[in-house]
């Protein structure tokens, strides 16, 4: 049968674009159809405005720290306004770049929402077009709690449009993102709390990453309200007054601000997709069977095999829709891995081993491979440690009590490094590195045979001992 593209694809996100233009360049005839702008949640409401910001909130704490080092005191203000205006424009250049690289790669663009009518059908738009394959790569949205006035809060979509830089924020949500948007809107000089359910943030990362950015946190005047749950929000005149209730404490207390951030999980774009129509199975994810880093805590995926493919042999899924590790360069490798195989003669698995990861927080945190209580649960007595935590130089002349922790967890079996950890300033960059060895399955040895650069601070990790 004749078919109107040899690969549909729905949603132009990370894992999306990749596939398609991995496959057009095998020769394949391919369409794309995005609801939204073109870039996904990674270009247009996640990595890069957040990063973008992440730059923009920096600012504050090295004009302090220049007075040590002999600079007179910097008065200066910041324009919310201008932030949000540059990150926009940005974005919109973007999504316009792209536009562009799916043209050149001869991808046909449809600027609209689509849904699957059966096995080989889409709709878009009212119009019914029918592929060979389809790969479904729709990813997720930030979910919202199920309690009265839910509605005036936003999810981290609505931080880059806030008309007003809000005075007083609260963020609720322990994970990376509601961690990363407290430090970020703290460092742009608003004051932040941070509502969490337990006792630490950032669950699933290792327990020196989790307290150093925690302790840093609060050191830096970040307002942490520990085992506390919001039960009602309510719009007031002086913001919206938040009514929380705390573990162990009958009574339920209030907290107002003018913005409050919700980042408590996301869940897959799965709703009015058709997939029961064209036969895709989901599997419900429990929370507490969720344990993973990058895994969204509530509601459903698509359930996919190492190939990416659905419980229909001709439909596949990549990316956080099918909440495996929910990050950008893993939807990218999900997506050429599928185009690699189905359209390039070359039969691949996108591997989800040691994929390194990072946390923009200030001070930010890195890791890779497992953490210490991973390895622990799998080797028990085994597992060997080394860590360092100590003043960076620096802070040698700034004053602030700001420290950097580096960790290894190794197998004291086999020597092998299994999990490289780190908080302090680059952790991203410096553990992008040392994720090349620990994929290639370094031992301590080869750690400690490495010429450290000095004066820096990623050479601790060849030198701890
Ligand atoms: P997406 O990029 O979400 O793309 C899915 C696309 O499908 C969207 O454009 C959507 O509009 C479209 N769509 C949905 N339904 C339909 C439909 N029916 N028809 C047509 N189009 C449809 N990851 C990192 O690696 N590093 C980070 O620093 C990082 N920071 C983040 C910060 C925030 C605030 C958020 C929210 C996420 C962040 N992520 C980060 C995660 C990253 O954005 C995602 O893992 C990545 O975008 C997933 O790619 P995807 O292709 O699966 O989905």
């Amino acid at each position: 049968m004749a078919y109107d593209y040899d690969l549909f694809v729905i949603g132009a996100g990370s894992g999306g674009l990749a596939a398609s233009k991995r496959a057009a360049s095998y020769g394949a005839k391919v369409a794309i159809a995005e609801g939204d702008l073109v870039g996904g949640t990674c270009v247009i409401r996640g990595c890069v405005p957040k990063k973008l910001m992440v730059y923009a909130s920096k600012f504050s704490h090295l004009y302090e720290d220049a007075v040590g080092y002999g600079w007179s005191k910097v008065e200066s203000s910041f324009d919310w306004q201008k932030l949000v205006t540059a990150v926009d424009n940005e974005v919109m250049r973007l999504n316009q770049l792209h536009i562009n690289f799916l043209e050149k790669a001869g991808v046909e663009l449809i600027k609209s929402r689509a849904t699957l009518l059966d096995p080989h059908t889409v709709e878009v738009d009212g119009r019914k077009i029918t592929a060979d394959k389809i790969l479904i790569a729709v990813g997720g949205e930030a979910v919202k709690p199920n309690v009265p006035g839910a509605e005036y809060t936003v999810t981290s979509r609505g931080m880059f449009h806030l008309q007003e830089q809000p005075k007083h924020l609260v963020v609720i949500g322990a994970g990376y993102i509601a961690v990363e948007f407290a430090c970020i809107m703290h460092g742009l000089g608003s004051q932040v709390s941070l509502m969490i359910r337990t006792d630490r943030i950032l669950k699933g990362f290792d327990d020196d990453v989790r307290s150093g950015i925690q302790d840093a946190m609060t050191q830096h005047g970040i307002n942490i309200i520990c085992n506390s749950e919001a039960k009602k929000f309510e719009k007031v005149s002086e913001g919206i007054k938040i009514t929380f209730s705390e573990k162990g404490k009958d009574t339920e207390s209030t907290i107002t601000a003018d913005a409050v951030l919700v980042a408590i999980g996301r869940a897959p774009n799965l709703a009015e997709l058709g997939l029961e129509k064209a036969g895709v199975e989901t599997i419900f994810c429990e929370d507490e069977e969720m344990p993973r880093l990058h895994g969204y805590s509530v509601n459903c995926a698509i359930t996919v095999d190492e190939y990416s493919r659905t419980s229909q042999p001709n439909i596949f899924a990549v990316g956080d829709c099918t909440n495996r590790i929910n990050l950008t360069p893993v939807a990218i490798g999900e997506g050429r891995a599928f185009a690699d195989t189905e359209f390039g003669n070359n039969s691949r698995i996108f591997s989800h081993q040691d994929v390194a990861s990072a946390v923009f927080s200030q001070p930010e945190a890195a890791s890779v491979g497992i953490s210490e209580a991973e390895a622990r649960q799998k080797l028990g007595d085994a597992v060997k440690t080394y860590r360092a935590r100590f003043r960076p130089m620096f802070h040698s002349f700034t004053g602030a009590d700001e420290k950097v922790t580096v960790k290894l967890v190794v197998d004291g079996n086999t020597d092998r490094v299994l999990g490289a950890h780190m908080v302090g300033e680059n952790a991203a960059e410096i553990i992008q590195g040392i994720a090349i060895a620990v994929k290639m399955g370094a031992t301590k040895k080869d750690f400690d045979a490495t010429v450290g650069i000095h004066p820096s601070t990623a050479e601790e990790f060849v030198t701890l001992r």
